[in-house]
């Protein structure tokens, strides 16, 4: 798995709490979700262990997910993760651009970073 393609990849200046990041892809959580079982992943690394015919189960405790609003977005814990300030990925080559996640956002998705 390339977890670049899921969660958000770059130097955080405030340190992430080891809820803001993702069990599954290991870095900060992009589009968190929050299960019944109240564990967060991101939206797509928890659908991504769902499997056609096998019932939904919750990644770090296999609690049974329900088919339908078994989780729900967490916008308050999205709202955390993208308060983070964080730093260029290029700043070891001259770019010293620092800031809010946040302010990455359009971004973030146009790169599906
Ligand atoms: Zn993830
Ligand atoms: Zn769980």
């Amino acid at each position: 798995m390339n977890p670049g393609l899921v969660g958000m990849i770059f130097v955080f200046v405030d340190e992430l709490s080891t809820g803001q990041t993702c069990s599954i892809c290991l870095v900060a959580m992009r589009n968190p979700v929050q299960t019944m079982c109240g564990h967060r992943f991101c939206e797509s690394c928890l659908l991504g262990t769902f499997r056609e015919g096998h019932a939904q189960v919750c990644p770090q405790d296999r609690n049974p997910i329900p088919e339908d609003g078994g989780f729900f977005r967490d916008v308050a814990w999205e709202r955390d993760i993208l308060s983070l300030r964080v730093k260029c990925k290029k700043s070891g080559r001259g770019c010293d651009w620092t800031g809010q996640l946040t302010s990455l956002r359009g971004t973030l998705y146009l790169m599906r970073i």
